[in-house]
């Protein structure tokens, strides 16, 4: 390759008269791609030169993208890893140096366009040479080649990000390609749906070209779907190599041995078995055939069945995908989408309300059921309550719905508010006498108290993390993230970020829960996702069933009927699962935000500690105070302990004493104990008030408070204290001088 020359102002614009005027070879994309196109090695596996004989079915699609041809709007609904994206990454150098004109690339977000512009694009300018021989004077020369904009003769290419409208208001193109559409919002501003202004940005050229590109989603939501079936519908027919017959290839008929070693596709014609090595020669043959040649805009659906081997996953890559993935709805939805490039179909509306209560499994509301290893809250604000429920995590993406109340009173006044801090900051015991603490909480801002959720949220005596969340109807594509942060003041000073609110992808989580709720159906009650207690009541049922999903406004709505009115139930298991998502929380996740089985193994090891709970921490003899533990106590620093009191000469015993010392003497081991027994303690006095919710906040009336400090002081008196003394190696005088000192329960 020899290198471009500096070109200076003067030769950029002769280059570009001569480009201008020199007779238009009639050239196809396919064409240009195969004379011109190197693919680097950071955006594909097979760098080197482009062959579109490499992927035969490409060469249709971009010849139709081709300047000559008569096709003016071309519609992918694929799979993801077939190709697509570099062929379109063709048609624009194609019209960077074969036919310029203004040109824009329309992506879903800001932050996609900047990463498909360093992957995809840079290397286009960069290591395809002609390209880069026009690209590079502009380059060296000025800031045309910015973010949003590449400036080259005869033309301009504008790169814009969905969710800004102003990025493409205005501008009029005659090329325009939008990947990833049904990533796109469903409304882009006030000017609505980003196909109709894509149109709207071509309408002045009538020889204009659109592409629009993506996997599909959700059936009906799903604005590839919608676009492809407005189309011709072209499926790709390869002829069968026994009989001749030309076939749609269809995962339905994809085989394979049980031990997965191999994969196969039957003919459907005639039953023959067409092998993986086949395919070269089945693609190369393949031709697109139109379900509705009478459409005039060109429609493609490609899956990666037909990916070239190499390029994509194979047949057996996709059986063994297939077989990890198929039990569970969120993880074969992606599949469906991405590698099948077929829409999802929405099962919300088959549920029903009493064949949820029926699913009751015999654990009493408010207790946590064993496997229960982590829990969360969502609370919803309404104007004289809080409805607040409480969602359990386990192994295997299991769920558990824990507790459902209201909590009453004015939410104006403070009384309601120090309630649910005293809720929140009281530690639960499991079923195997472990205390536990919620591990985050969220709570709605927008509904009908957001004031007084923002003071509550930036309390400093919460012990727990809360968020303040609101809910957000685009199509996010996540459960939670941040939208915005507001200064606060703590004792005087002003917090920057003090305050800030998250976004919950609501339409995200409600696809999450309804369908495991409508694949529970088929489940066993082992393996449901979500469980629930005894004594939930057909207002929470039909509360979570309050909304269906309603293909024609792409969003959940309302279900008709009186006895859906109430949503709480719904809005709080979602909040309860956002937060549980949240980066600071990350359920289930390891470091690098992926699924961890390693993390609820830990957890459990902590939390359902096997063997007699005797032997693994404390023992609390006077009656109720059963069984308690606690994970903490595990981080209790003892080889800090340690290392600080090791001195030389000492015997082992010596040093064994003077660190235990220091441990009981620690903050974190008595406010841990301290905890603990306020956690049990509340435990009791809630049993004893015949399982109605009192909690002990810090304006308890003076009886309760005696009998608590009794209570605590008891537990010092018993076994307990023997048992730290022994452990210790102290003399009880020590242990009482400690409680003494730390005032507990005083
Ligand atoms: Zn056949």
């Amino acid at each position: 390759m020899n290198a471009p020359l500096p070109l200076s102002a003067r030769s950029v614009m002769a280059d570009a008269v001569a480009r201008a005027v020199r007779p238009r070879e009639r050239l196809l994309v396919s064409q240009w791609a195969d004379r011109h196109r190197i693919l680097s090695s950071k955006q594909s596996g097979e760098a080197g030169k482009w062959r579109t004989s490499r992927n035969p079915m490409l060469r249709e699609i971009m010849d139709a993208l081709s300047v000559h041809s008569p096709v003016r709007e071309v519609v992918v609904m694929k799979s993801s890893q077939v190709g697509v994206t570099e062929m379109s990454v063709n048609w624009l150098g194609y019209i960077i140096e074969h036919a310029p004109s203004a040109a824009m690339v329309l992506m879903p977000t800001i932050e996609a366009r900047d990463t498909w512009k360093a992957q995809k694009l840079n290397p286009l300018m960069l290591e395809t040479p002609c390209v880069h021989d026009i690209l590079g004077g502009i380059r060296s020369r000025d800031a045309a080649n910015s973010k949003d904009m590449i400036d080259f003769p005869g033309g301009i290419l504008f790169l814009a990000g969905g969710n800004s409208p102003n990025s493409y208001a205005q501008k009029s193109v005659r090329f325009l390609m939008l990947d990833d559409l049904d990533r796109f919002p469903h409304r882009v501003g006030d000017e609505g749906d980003p196909v109709g202004l894509a149109r709207g940005r071509v309408k002045a050229f009538p020889r204009h070209k659109l592409l629009f590109a993506s996997t599909p989603t959700i059936k009906g939501a799903s604005l590839i779907e919608r676009e492809y079936e407005a189309s011709d519908q072209r499926r790709y027919h390869v002829p069968c190599p026994h009989c001749g017959e030309l076939l749609v290839l269809d995962w339905k008929h994809v085989q394979a041995n049980p031990q997965l070693t191999e994969a196969w596709y039957v003919c459907t014609e005639c039953s023959a078995t067409i092998h993986e090595h086949d395919k070269p020669k089945l693609l190369a043959a393949g031709v697109w055939i139109a379900a509705h040649p009478e459409c005039e805009r060109r429609g493609y659906h490609i899956s990666a069945l037909y990916a070239p081997i190499g390029l994509g996953p194979s047949w057996l890559d996709l059986v063994r995908e297939f077989r990890s993935v198929c039990k569970d709805p969120t993880t074969l939805k992606p599949f469906i989408n991405g590698h099948l490039g077929e829409s999802w179909e929405d099962q919300t509306d088959k549920l029903k309300a009493n064949e949820l209560a029926k699913r009751a499994e015999p654990y009493e509301l408010g207790t946590i059921p064993p496997g229960c290893l982590a829990l969360t809250v969502g609370i919803d604000t309404q104007d004289s309550w809080l409805a607040v429920q409480v969602l359990g995590w386990g192994a295997d993406g299991k769920h558990w719905v824990q507790n459902w109340f209201e909590m009453q009173g004015e939410t104006t006044s403070l009384q309601v508010w120090d309630e649910l801090e005293a809720f929140l900051n009281a530690p639960l015991v499991n079923s195997y006498g472990v205390a536990m603490k919620y591990r985050a909480v969220g709570i709605d801002s927008r509904g009908h108290r957001t004031e007084q959720v923002k003071n509550f949220v930036i309390r400093t005596t919460l012990a727990i993390p809360v968020y303040s969340l609101q809910g957000s109807t685009s199509r996010m594509g996540r459960a939670i993230a941040q939208t915005g942060s507001y200064p606060t003041k703590y004792r005087g000073q002003i917090v920057k970020k003090g305050y800030c609110v998250w976004n919950v992808g609501t339409e995200h989580c409600k696809d999450f829960i309804y369908a495991h709720l409508a694949a529970d159906s088929e489940r066993s009650e082992a393996v449901r996702a979500f469980h629930f207690p005894q004594g939930l009541g057909d207002e929470y049922f039909n509360g979570l069933l309050s909304e269906t999903y309603d293909p024609e406004k792409k969003r959940y709505i309302q279900r008709l009927g009186a006895k859906y009115k109430r949503n709480e139930p719904l809005d709080t298991v979602v909040y309860a699962w956002a937060v549980g998502q949240h980066r600071e929380v990350n359920i289930g996740r390891g470091r690098t935000g992926r699924p961890d089985p390693a993390y609820w193994q830990r957890l459990e090891k902590l939390l359902e500690p096997e063997g007699s709970i005797q032997d693994s921490g404390f023992r609390i003899q006077d009656s109720g105070f059963r069984k308690i533990n606690h994970p903490s106590l595990c981080r209790i620093p003892i080889r800090a302990a340690v290392r600080a009191s090791f001195k030389k000469g000492d015997s082992m015993s010596d040093i064994v004493r003077r660190a235990a010392r220091r441990l009981v003497r620690s903050q974190a081991f008595l406010d841990t104990f301290t905890e603990l027994v306020a956690a049990e303690l509340e435990r009791q006095l809630r049993v004893e008030a015949g399982g109605e919710h009192i909690y002990i906040s810090k304006t308890t009336c003076m009886k309760e408070r005696a009998e608590r400090d009794m209570l605590i002081r008891n537990c010092f008196t018993g076994h307990n204290v023997k048992f730290l003394s022994q452990k210790f190696g102290l003399t009880t005088q020590h242990i009482y001088r400690i409680v003494k000192k730390r005032n507990i329960g005083g």
